[in-house]
């Protein structure tokens, strides 16, 4: 999680968390054995003279030792570990290949579900290169014509009126069918893949919705579309919007931008400027994932934004009174601010009454609607 608490709490923050790491991570090693970091947020221990069972003993060491929560500058943060081993063969000294083994151990540790150890297999090599098979054929989908948008509507909990909808990606690979954005949007943004795909989306978003607007009668909704952290960092993200609207002829009052609370929480000079400068045009900005991040209240009040969606998480675990609470304070924190608040994954009767209870003007889930193509959208609103 070392990404998370990099872009919310800032760079110098996630420099203290390495630190800590570091030394931590040294205070459960022999003297005999070496650690290094490799970059970003991963290290490498090298154990000479150890065989697998002592090693695997060392990693779950290491992995208990970062149960404890950090201090970074006395606020408490959790991460997690997940470690791969590579078994070296007698008299194996090639660095390079180890290293590259370790990887493989440590992304299958990562599939089986974040913390916990692996240790190599050669059948991970596979799995590696199937990775990089992945990115290949990303990199050609959009112009292949592979990605495609369906869209989902948000509605008025007062009245279940359609006023908007989100445009969520999906990708139809030749051979794997068709695929959700958690299988290859972290790899678009990982690779810089984002930037072209971000643009096809945005531009296909917004060709779409003008379809609907010559559609009869009706409001014409507003058209959500989603931004990724690389994508609000791209210099030219306001001409690349502004592009996107010009040509397409959608007003910008009819767009509206989504950006995850922790991308935006990043203090990164000069991140939000593009989202000023298209304000001013008449774009609205939303935060997604509202509640999921470490930002607190108090930031919001700072942010060049509109709208305020509440992540789903959040529901789906407001149970108690108190997340009940929570979520009504934030509610009315979001109208006070004169921001309009949506719910997202609002799936059943009771979550409804809650967020309808709570004030919340707008919603959007599998209770109202599920994601559909965009002439489904056009029947929907049909006269
Ligand atoms: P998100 O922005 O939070 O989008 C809402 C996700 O929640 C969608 O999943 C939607 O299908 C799902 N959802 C809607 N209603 C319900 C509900 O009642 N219950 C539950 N359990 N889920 C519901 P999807 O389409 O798989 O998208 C996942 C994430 O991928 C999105 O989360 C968004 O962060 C990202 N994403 C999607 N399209 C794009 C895109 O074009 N660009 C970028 N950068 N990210 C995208
Ligand atoms: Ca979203
Ligand atoms: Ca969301």
């Amino acid at each position: 999680d070392f990404k998370t608490v990099n872009d919310s709490l800032g760079h110098a923050a996630g420099d203290r968390l390495l630190t800590l790491a570091a030394d931590r991570l040294r205070g459960v090693l022999r003297p005999t054995d070496t650690p290094a970091r490799l970059g970003g947020d991963e290290f490498a221990v090298l154990l000479e003279d150890a065989d697998v069972e002592a090693a695997a003993f060392v990693a779950d060491r290491i992995i208990e030792a970062f149960r404890e929560p950090f201090d970074v500058g006395g606020r408490e943060v959790f991460v997690s570990t997940t470690i791969g081993i590579a078994p070296a063969a007698a008299g194996e000294r090639n660095a390079e290949a180890l290293v590259r083994d370790a990887d493989a151990a440590m992304y299958t540790a990562k599939a089986q579900g974040k913390r916990g150890y692996a240790v190599f297999v050669p059948q991970m090599r596979t799995a590696a290169m199937a990775r990089l098979e992945m990115e290949s054929r990303l990199r050609n989908a959009v112009g292949r014509g592979e990605m495609e948008l369906v869209y989902q509507p948000i509605v008025r909990i007062g009245d279940g009126g359609v006023v908007g909808v989100e445009a969520l990606v999906r990708w139809r690979h030749t051979e794997r069918g068709l695929l959700g954005p958690g299988e290859f949007i972290s790899l678009a943004e990982q690779t810089g893949l984002i930037d072209e795909l971000g643009e096809w989306v945005l531009r296909t978003a917004c060709r779409d919705v003008v379809g609907l607007l010559r559609g009869d009668g009706g409001d014409p909704p507003a058209v959500m579309v989603n931004l990724s952290p690389r994508q609000l960092r791209n210099p030219a993200l306001a001409e690349v919007v502004e592009a996107a609207l010009r040509d397409t002829g959608l007003p910008p009052e009819r767009l509206v931008l989504e950006i995850t609370e922790t991308a935006m929480a990043a203090d990164t000079p000069g991140n939000l400027a593009a989202l000023r400068v298209l304000r001013r045009s008449g774009v609205r900005v939303a935060v997604d994932d509202f509640g999921s991040g470490y930002s607190s209240l108090g930031q919001l009040r700072r942010l060049p934004v509109d709208m305020l969606k509440i992540d789903r998480e959040f529901l789906a675990e407001a149970r108690s009174t108190q997340a009940t609470a929570l979520l009504r304070a934030i509610v009315e924190l979001g109208n006070g601010l004169g921001l309009t608040v949506v719910a997202e994954g609002v799936e059943r009767k009771d979550q409804l009454a809650l967020v309808r209870d709570v004030g919340c003007a707008l919603g959007q889930g599998w209770l109202w609607a599920r994601p559909m193509s965009i002439a489904d959208v056009a029947t929907l609103l049909g006269p």
